[in-house]
């Protein structure tokens, strides 16, 4: 698979090693909360909050890093498919988080890249 002049960047339709790719391809059952030609959105297994939805691109990107940089109109697609997800849970009045674990010290463990909508409840400083 090459990689681009920034040396860590690529992308491909589906991996067959990747959770999330093989939860796009259909693969593996996942509750769909909004797909576009281009993002899935869907619950995650564990929640941390009373909503929480992880949003993707489609395609594999390992993380936001490579994501932002090697296809900026894709980031831009998974964080309106999040707002559209955000208004359709009602998550709009009182607020909500959006995150991107990235890397080791970032705590991600999922290398698809994933945002993390949280919300329904309160949740807390940051970095508590
Ligand atoms: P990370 O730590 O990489 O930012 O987050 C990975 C997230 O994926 C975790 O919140 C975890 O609960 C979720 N997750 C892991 N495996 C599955 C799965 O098979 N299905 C779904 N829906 N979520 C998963």
């Amino acid at each position: 698979m090459p990689d681009s002049a920034a040396g860590t960047a690529y992308h491909a339709p589906v991996t067959n090693d990747c959770l999330f790719c093989r939860i796009v391809a259909g693969e593996i059952p996942a509750t769909i909360v909004r797909e576009t030609d281009t993002t899935l959105a869907f619950r995650d297994i564990d929640p941390k909050a009373p909503v929480h939805v992880l949003v993707i691109p489609k395609v594999h990107y390992a993380d936001v890093a490579t994501l932002g940089q090697g296809d900026p109109e894709l980031a831009g697609q998974v964080l309106a498919t999040a707002a559209e997800v955000a208004e359709a849970e009602g998550l709009l009045a009182d607020g909500f988080r959006l995150m991107f674990n990235t890397g080791g010290y970032g705590g991600q463990e999922v290398f698809h890249v994933h945002a993390h909508l949280l919300g329904g409840a309160p949740l807390g400083p940051m970095l508590a």
